[in-house]
């Protein structure tokens, strides 16, 4: 490939954001070229960024495995098998969940050979004028492009607290670092109730660990409706993780031993010893060296690049999707934005629908939800009606010795409108596109209320709480109040 070779769009990220918005490009018939910089603990680059190699996918590798052993522990007698005594062997789940990021991470590459996208491993910087430099991990190739349509796709990196709790690799660790234990920490520290916290936590303690969770808010998980946080907040509690809420951290000494975390909480200062501490405190903006003065791309106070509603950024040719652009970190966001953009500059009409944006957290139950909170319908000044249905009433949740959870429906009373839909519940992650689906469709209640779900099936408590919202619910008590 010759240094001056020129694309019509080139992306610097091979994320979510980045290798959708290279692949629907190419499909559209412009030439593309995705450059990743990611390299594995191990040495071996990858596509994929943040979600396939240290994020969603192994994460959810290491919650369905913990899970099993759970289950295998606490629930199978239950059932009538008897698996005698349990074991487990950690390095084998680890192995397993390297694999799974791997083919995931794999397939990228084979989707970029079907759709004639060129990618290539290494750093790609912003140069100003339509171009971008190129080079090869470890630096042996450096090359220039050029492209009409340049996408800035960089995500984001854990945020350390530096002065506080700086990573050290060994006792005070990332959530990339916590998904690599080589074995699992008696006792665990984690700074952070949010996603990551309560995943990574429900993993590790399922497997054992004594979890303690350290959250500076006094709520939990304040974006989910406070009717659901606080039943995930009693079920995670009853289930082992040790949940301070309003938690403050002032000071983390690691040592060869361990690492003392002291916290203030209710004005008294207080301290735990953990044998490892996770900080998942939030992420950042990654934007390092890639060159966004030089290029004239503005960032925003906190480090996030300044974008349009279509994802042009400051600078002429020059566009950003994903985590590096801000609002929600989500793989399917930054997924859609890509696709998006590819469709725009390819001069079609296409764009996100940020009210219909779906929200999973994988514990077990599982808490989704899309939309508005009651909280939040209210604050927004709709006169709503609400809904709920608990999963006790429903025979397949028994039947899966899972029965625990509720759904709940938040509706515009006027005009019947779904407004959102918040849960906890089994599986609730794969009854959330039904939800997804209604608002993005503009449904009112009365169109799930109408609608038949399979019986037995755990769709079928969705169905009621559409019921309930009306008092029309047969199989559950009529929880349907005006709000
Ligand atoms: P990234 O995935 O971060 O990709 C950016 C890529 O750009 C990286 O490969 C990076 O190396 C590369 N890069 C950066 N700078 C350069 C440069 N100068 N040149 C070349 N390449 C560069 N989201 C969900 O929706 N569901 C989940 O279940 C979920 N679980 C998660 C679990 C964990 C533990 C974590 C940390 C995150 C999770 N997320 C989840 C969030 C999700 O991973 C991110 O929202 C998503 O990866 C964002 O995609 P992105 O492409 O914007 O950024
Ligand atoms: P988060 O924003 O979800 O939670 C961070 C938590 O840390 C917050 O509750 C915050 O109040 C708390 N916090 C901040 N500073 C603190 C301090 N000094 N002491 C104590 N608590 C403090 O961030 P995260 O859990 O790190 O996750 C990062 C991103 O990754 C999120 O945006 C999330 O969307 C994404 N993610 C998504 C999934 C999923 O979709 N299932 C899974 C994991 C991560």
């Amino acid at each position: 490939m010759s240094a001056a070779e020129e694309f019509d769009v080139i992306v610097v990220g091979g994320g979510p954001g980045g290798y959708p918005t290279a692949i629907r490009a190419a499909q559209l018939g412009m030439r593309a070229l995705c450059i990743d910089s990611w390299v594995n603990h191990d040495g071996t680059p990858s596509f994929g960024g943040t979600c396939l190699n240290a994020g969603c996918i192994p994460s959810k590798a290491l919650l369905e495995s913990s899970e099993l052993y759970h289950r295998a522990a606490t629930e199978f007698s239950r059932h009538g098998i008897g698996v005698g005594k349990l074991s487990l062997d950690l390095a084998a789940m680890q192995a397993r969940r390297a694999e799974v990021s791997k083919a995931n991470a794999g397939g990228v590459q084979l989707l970029f050979k079907a759709n004639k996208v060129t990618g290539l491993f290494g750093r790609g910087t912003l140069l100003g004028g339509g171009k971008v430099g190129y080079t090869s991990n470890g630096g042996k190739t450096q090359a220039t492009y050029s492209a009409k349509h340049i996408v800035i796709a960089t995500g984001s990196a854990p945020v350390e607290l530096r002065k506080i709790a700086p990573f050290d690799g060994e006792r005070v660790v990332d959530s990339w670092g916590a998904l690599e234990f080589s074995a699992v920490p008696k006792r665990l520290g984690i700074i952070g109730a949010g996603v990551i916290g309560v995943e990574l936590g429900s993993v590790w303690s399922r497997l054992g660990a004594e979890v303690v969770i350290l959250e500076a808010l006094p709520g939990f998980l304040p974006m989910v409706d406070a009717q659901i946080s606080k039943e995930a907040l009693r079920t995670l509690t009853k289930q082992g993780l040790d949940i301070r809420l309003g938690a403050k951290v002032v000071g983390v000494k690691a040592t060869k031993k361990n690492v003392e975390v002291t916290f203030e909480r209710d004005g008294k200062a207080e301290k735990e010893s953990f044998d490892k501490l996770i900080v998942a405190v939030g992420r950042r903006p990654y934007t390092e060296n890639l060159g966004c003065e030089v290029a004239g791309v503005e960032l925003t106070e906190r480090g996030f690049v300044k974008i349009d509603a279509n994802y042009r950024t400051s600078a002429a040719g020059i566009y950003a999707v994903g985590d590096v652009t801000g609002g929600a970190m989500l793989a399917h966001k930054a997924i859609e934005e890509g696709v998006a953009l590819a469709e725009q500059l390819a001069g079609q009409k296409s764009e996100v629908n940020y009210r219909a944006v779906p929200s999973v957290i994988y514990t077990a139950p599982e808490i989704a939800w899309v939309g508005l909170s009651e909280e939040q319908a209210k604050q927004e000044g709709h006169d709503i009606k609400v809904g709920t249905s608990s999963f006790v009433a429903n025979g397949r949740a028994r039947a899966m010795e899972q029965a625990a959870g509720t759904i709940k429906f938040i509706s515009d009373a006027k005009t019947d409108r779904i407004l959102g839909v918040h849960m906890i519940g089994p599986y609730v992650s794969e009854l959330l596109a039904e939800a997804v689906l209604a608002l993005e469709f503009g449904a009112v209640t009365e169109d799930i209320q109408l609608t038949m779900h399979a019986h037995p099936s755990l769709a079928e408590t969705f169905h009621e709480a559409a019921l309930a919202v009306d008092g029309h619910a047969i199989h559950s008590a009529n929880k349907a109040r005006k709000a």
